[in-house]
């Protein structure tokens, strides 16, 4: 085998699978259909016992699969008649189970692995230390410190205290926080450069309240497409691979860490001198630390660049409001910025500091082009350097000043090699294609759209605890469901306020946790979690309604892949049969009813209009109970208390909120329009009909 790569690997077990899913379901729909058909074919004897025996090795197959998972598995045990719909459960959750599993071990695969707790190094010793373990890394690694602890950031003054501009955790959208634009061959939107359109709220202006919203109205709705633009659009757009960027360059070595000059930049005099060092140059590399546990949106800590000749660390902590000037050189066309796996970085220059990278070269596209064994950086390193660095660090709590010796080196490293990193893959690049530019030139190319990429801020909205919802093990019934909504709202609300990360405020498992028991005391909220998040603790009477609310729903199951598999948009599912089978009068089913936003939503309106003509059915009071024990998906367009958009997120033409609410609203006239139009039709017809008829008379 010729080492595939994983990728490889993946693709074809992938295919693998795919193919074997799709033979089993075309196998399925072959088979005889229930009712006549398949009435038909049991009347033969041998028919019968080869779908016994089937049937049996099927069951058998599938208790084996359960039992390994876990799962309970007495399929075959039960009555057959009237164990068949809890089978079915046990097979939706069984499922449930192995795809919770598989989405882990993926996630994992993945390198996402949240909620993780910064990393500090063994000789740190802040004051007080609060919370500590032990971390051991395995055995066989360098002569490096080999232990490190893990501190409770408490311990760590919270930088946001001296930032010059307020963080804005608002639930609206990002727009850049650029205001120069250099090396601009488009100059910047008026947006952007008028500060009296960015700054001067109409609210402020001493005219009426209805006066104020219409000018911020027009205001803004002249500048939707600038403001949610990216600011060097048409720079990456124009931008092609100047020649001596696609020809074998004679890669440089890089100079012994020990006797390269380092540089810890603090000052804004620095930054200068530094900028105007790199506005020189034609090619210097960049990485990024970041911090997530102690903060809502996250925080860049440090900027690493390193030139052919000199390292640098950036506090971008200290220096925040003025990265900015930064742009010259990394928006300057005829210089190559360097990074690995730019991805995330690309995303915090422009969240944190408005900044931009024109004629960027990603080394992890590079590997990825190579097809390399593994992509990381590490493997870079060893693979080309013969360098052994450890991770070790990288969940460090980079937040720390002054910063230790070890975070130092360890920072150092994720740039120092890079540039020649960048000249050996180039070298590999034209080789594997024998000097052919393509595989250089795409490369280039996909860099290019990484740096097109725009930060987009988390969004609260109704549905979202929907999704993250989607991802636990256990299906919910209502209630569980409805203090799940509730706390993952109050989490999000939080923690925008306290500017803290949503596992900080309250973890997932946590919630989880309290979710599914529900505790009737405060103290059992407590009893929850382990530790005891600080503001869990001191919100706990807070938390204790909300539980106590969600304890007051009616007692219903839901099956969490039917609460999923229909968003609430989705009209395609909402067929005659639905409406009828749920007709008042006819049976309704509680499984059947949890099925569909929209059926939901139907039922309501029914239930609504009927409401005041006559007392409501037993089938329609029960509908009405699934209903309100329900999201209602289309909440968030109506008044509501306890939803936490920016009051003028709905009239602000730069929210997602207008822009959805706007595209509802259009979406339903065009309805009523629709609507209309059938109406008329059959009008005209019925007049039609009624002149051939008196026609016909005469
Ligand atoms: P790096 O580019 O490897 O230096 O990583 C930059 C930042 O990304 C680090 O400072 C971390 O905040 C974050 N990061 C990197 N790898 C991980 C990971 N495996 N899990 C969580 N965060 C990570
Ligand atoms: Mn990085
Ligand atoms: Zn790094």
């Amino acid at each position: 085998w010729p080492l595939p790569g994983e990728h490889q690997a993946n693709i074809q077990i992938k295919s693998y699978g795919l193919g074997a899913v799709l033979s089993a379901t075309k196998a399925s729909a072959g088979l005889p259909q229930a009712g006549d058909e398949y009435d038909f074919y049991r009347s033969f004897p041998g028919f019968q016992e080869f779908c016994e025996s089937q049937g049996d090795g099927l069951l058998h197959c599938m208790s084996q699969i359960m039992q390994h998972h876990g799962c309970r598995s007495h399929v075959r045990d039960q009555n057959k008649l009237t164990g068949l719909e809890e089978r079915f459960d046990l097979v939706v959750d069984s499922n449930d189970v192995i795809l919770e599993r598989a989405g882990i071990l993926l996630d994992e695969a993945d390198g996402v692995n949240r909620n993780q707790q910064p990393v500090m190094p063994a000789g740190f010793q802040p004051p007080k230390i609060v919370v500590s373990s032990w971390n051991r890394k395995g055995p066989g690694s360098g002569s490096r410190s080999e232990t490190f602890r893990l501190l409770h950031a408490k311990n760590v003054t919270r930088p946001q205290l001296k930032f010059k501009e307020r963080i804005d955790n608002s639930n609206t959208p990002f727009i850049p926080k650029i205001f120069i634009k250099p090396n601009a061959r488009k100059p910047l939107p008026a947006y952007f450069t008028n500060k009296q359109i960015r700054k001067e709220r109409p609210e402020d202006l001493d005219v009426p309240a209805a006066l104020a919203d219409l000018i911020h109205q027009q205001r803004t709705q002249e500048h939707v497409d600038d403001m949610f633009a990216h600011p060097y659009q048409y720079e990456l757009d124009h931008l092609s691979t100047q020649e001596k960027l696609l020809s074998k360059p004679e890669p440089q070595m890089y100079k012994p860490m020990a006797e390269t000059k380092f540089s810890f930049i603090d000052s804004l005099e620095d930054l200068v001198a530094l900028n105007e060092k790199l506005c020189k140059l034609s090619e210097f590399a960049v990485d990024l630390e970041h911090h997530s546990y102690r903060s809502f949106l996250g925080l860049t800590c440090l900027m690493q660049i390193s030139t052919r000749e000199e390292d640098f660390i950036i506090d971008t902590l200290e220096l925040r409001s003025e990265m900015y000037i930064l742009n010259e050189a990394f928006t300057d066309p005829s210089i190559v910025k360097v990074f690995h796996g730019a991805d995330s970085d690309i995303e915090w220059l422009q969240r944190d500091f408005g900044l931009y990278v024109v004629n960027l070269f990603d080394t992890h596209q590079a590997s990825r082009a190579l097809n390399l064994a593994r992509h990381s950086l590490d493997h870079l390193l060893k693979h080309f350097c013969s360098v052994d660095s450890d991770k070790r660090y990288q969940l460090a709590d980079w937040r720390i000043r002054p910063l230790p010796d070890e975070m130092v080196q360890y920072a150092r490293t994720d740039t120092h090699y890079l540039l020649y990193i960048y000249d050996c893959v180039k070298v590999q690049l034209l080789d594997f294609n024998h000097s052919q530019p393509g595989l250089l030139q795409s490369v280039w190319n996909k860099s290019k759209d990484i740096s097109l990429k725009k930060y987009v801020k988390p969004i609260y909205t109704e549905e979202s605890y929907l999704e993250l919802q989607r991802k636990q093990k256990k299906s919910l019934n209502t209630q569980q469901l409805t203090a799940f909504r509730l706390l993952f709202a109050w989490r999000d609300k939080l923690a925008r306020q306290e500017d803290e990360s949503t596992g900080f405020v309250l973890p997932t498992h946590m919630m989880n946790k309290i979710s599914e028991e529900l505790p009737k005391e405060p103290q059992g909220i407590i009893a929850c979690c382990n530790p005891v998040p600080p503001l869990v603790r001191q919100q706990v009477n807070e938390l204790h309604l909300l539980v106590q609310q969600a304890r007051e729903m009616p007692l219903l199951k839901v099956r969490k892949h039917e609460v999923m598999l229909f968003g609430p948009h989705d009209t395609s599912r909402v067929s005659e049969s639905d409406l009828l089978h749920l007709s008042p009068g006819g049976k309704l089913d509680a499984h059947a009813c949890c099925a569909s936003y929209k059926k939901l939503c139907f039922i309501l309106k029914e239930v609504e209009t009927k409401d005041a003509q006559k007392s409501l059915s037993v089938a329609q009071m029960k509908a009405r109970q699934i209903t309100e024990s329900f999201q209602n998906p289309f909440r968030m367009y109506l008044p509501s208390k306890d939803v936490h958009v920016n009051k003028n997120a709905k009239f602000d033409p730069s929210s997602k909120i207008f822009e959805i609410s706007k595209r509802w609203k259009l979406q339903s006239i065009e309805q009523q329009q629709k609507e209309m139009e059938a109406k008329k039709k059959a009008k005209e017809e019925a007049k039609e009909q009624a002149r051939k008829a008196t026609g016909n008379g005469a």
